[in-house]
This record gives structure tokens, sequence and C-alpha cells, in this order.
């Protein structure tokens, strides 16, 4: 259970994480994020199993307190794995073409924003000495992330992930 940020009205949180709830008394909708502060960390040729998939990891870097993992699944295909706290995601790289007014700035919590033919909720933005990320969710925990650096945009879709569900293979 969690309460409502604008009525205060209890909502029910399925067990997953990283889920976007619909306030039944007001309407508000509010996102349910993991407490717990995760202590996973991989090194490179580990591999993982998540989501029913072997990955391996290629190369990690330390952006701030935020770690970058580039990783392959079996088919060589490339994903990014990201952990900082309690929020990891897993994502790929997209290209959007967006309103040119987009910003870090604008992009404000819990505006509503369209993209890709999608609904997306600003769940989250963090700011890193040379870049400005922007945390987007639809529902079933999808993610977008918006990375602003030195004036370029880059895009990355994919899901919140729960560390948990990561899982160290031989
Ligand atoms: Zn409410």
């Amino acid at each position: 259970m969690i309460n409502c940020p604008q009525c205060n009205a209890q909502i029910k949180a399925k067990s997953t994480t990283h889920e976007l709830l619909k306030c039944g008394h007001c309407g508000t909708t509010t996102f349910s994020q993991n407490n717990q502060h995760s202590t996973k960390s991989l090194l490179i040729k580990d591999k993982f199993r998540l989501k029913g998939k072997i990955y391996k990891v290629q190369t990690s870097k330390k952006i701030d307190s935020l770690t970058q993992y580039s990783i392959f699944d079996e088919n060589k295909d490339n994903y990014i794995l990201t952990i900082e706290d309690e929020d990891c995601t897993l994502t790929q790289i997209i290209d959007i073409k967006y309103n040119k007014n987009l910003s870090w700035h604008s992009l404000l919590p819990n505006t509503q924003i369209k993209l890709v033919e999608k609904d997306w909720l600003v769940t989250e933005k963090r700011q890193y000495q040379k870049a400005q990320y922007s945390y987007l969710t639809a529902q079933n925990a999808e993610v977008l992330v918006l990375i602003f650096q030195d004036k370029s945009l880059t895009s990355r879709i994919g899901w919140w992930i729960d560390t948990m569900e990561i899982k160290n293979v031989q």
C-alpha cells in the first residue's frame, strides 16, 4: 500500500516495483519505486541471466554515482544496463524525432508526454557533471531515458529492472 501524493488515499500496489499506479479516488498517476539500495555490481566478462536471456558484460563505466554496463545478449545485440542506488534499467538506444523545445529543464517530474506513440510520465531527473538524464515511465515498467549532453540528445528505451532479477551464471 502506498498513499496518493495528491489526496492521500491508499493505493494498492502490486508486488512489482517501478509501476505506474492510478489513484482510484482522484485519478492521479503515481510511481511506485523500489526503496532498497542495491549493492549489485558486475565485472567485465561476467555472464548473467535477466528476463529469460543470458547477457555478457563487455565494458563498464562510472558516471558519478551511476554505473553503466555495455552488455551483449546471445545474438550479439547490444544493451545498456545502468545501476544507481535503487534504480536499475535495461535499455537499447533508440532514434526519436524530438520537438526542439524539449529540454531537461522542461521535463518536470509528473509531467505527461507522448513519445514513440506511448504515454510517458516523467518520474525522475538526475544531473551529473557532464550530462543530464530524464527518466520517463510507461505501463509495465517501461522506461525511456533521455540524455542531454553537449547540446545533443540521445535516448534509450527498455525496462526498469529489480536488481534481484539479475542472476549470475557460470
Ligand atoms: Zn488520489
